[in-house]
């Protein structure tokens, strides 16, 4: 059977959530051997996302774990302020790491291990590419870093040797969550490794793969890192101006309503 495939979402409570998932989930369907581990921000598992996975058609597992309070982003920061999903990132690990292991009992630990937020757009060829993963693959992501794309720079037939990036080519790993899988293997040889929530802007998906791979390792994927198979998309926040004008009125939308 193919390698099982163990992608990590973090998620959060927001009008567009539902619409977020729902385009998630409805891809990962037509990915065979896929295990959805998706991991919410909040201090409860909200009946949202319960309903949502359960009539979702995946095999998955949902977790919750709400960010500390002085790592959450407030209302008006800049987004790059504060690194997003990095608890629920170390939650979605710390199952593998513990609950998974004991689970399939110490042998069956075949697998890749995938960080895909839920606002991505991704092709189902990236996932064929990250399968044959042996410790860390690498591809290119479009629409990152206020560039068209970034990818890693594949020289003499197989070595990543350098990032295109427009910005601190200096970083450990200047590549983004979503560039990158893990072999399962390597996650459970290596129980620290983790993300960390206040390494320095940029160095998030450094502060993990520091630990378990160099430069020189990085097995390159999708013909060299040549093709955009997952897009950094961002989805733009909702206008409510006029919900929030009938509300005033009492004619707001109803709220018993899941949208
Ligand atoms: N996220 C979260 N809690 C938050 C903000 C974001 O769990 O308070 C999740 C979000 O759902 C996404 C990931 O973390 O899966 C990355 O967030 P976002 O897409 O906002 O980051 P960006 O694209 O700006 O890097
Ligand atoms: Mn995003």
């Amino acid at each position: 059977p193919p390698t099982t495939i163990f992608v990590i979402t973090p998620t959060y409570a927001r009008l567009v959530q539902k619409a977020e998932l729902t385009r998630l989930s409805q891809t990962f369907l037509h990915v065979p051997q896929l295990h959805w581990i998706v991991v919410e921000d909040s201090p409860q598992k909200t009946p949202l996302v319960t309903d949502l996975l359960k009539k979702s058609g995946l095999v998955y597992t949902h977790l919750h774990v709400p960010t500390a309070k002085d790592h959450k982003l407030q209302e008006g920061d800049p987004s790059w302020l504060k690194p997003r999903g990095v608890q629920q990132r170390n939650e979605g690990l710390r199952w593998l790491r513990e609950d998974r292991r004991a689970e399939a009992g110490g042998d069956n630990l075949q697998g890749v291990v995938y960080f895909a937020d839920d606002d991505n757009t991704y092709s189902l060829q990236v996932f064929e590419e990250m399968r044959s993963t042996q410790r860390v693959s690498v591809w290119p992501v479009g629409l990152v870093g206020g560039m068209k794309y970034e990818r890693p720079v594949v020289e003499g037939g197989k070595k990543v040797v350098r990032f295109h990036t427009g910005w601190r080519p200096n970083r450990p790993f200047p590549i983004d969550m979503a560039s990158f899988a893990v072999s399962l293997k390597l996650v459970l040889a290596n129980p620290e490794a983790c993300f960390d929530g206040n390494a320095p802007m940029g160095l998030l998906e450094s502060s993990f793969l520091q630990g378990l791979v160099t430069i020189d390792e990085l097995e390159p994927k999708a013909d060299n890192c040549t093709k955009v198979l997952v897009w950094h998309t961002r989805t733009e926040k909702p206008k409510m101006k006029r919900e929030e004008a009938l509300q005033a009125q009492g004619l707001g939308s109803d709220p018993a309503l899941e949208v």
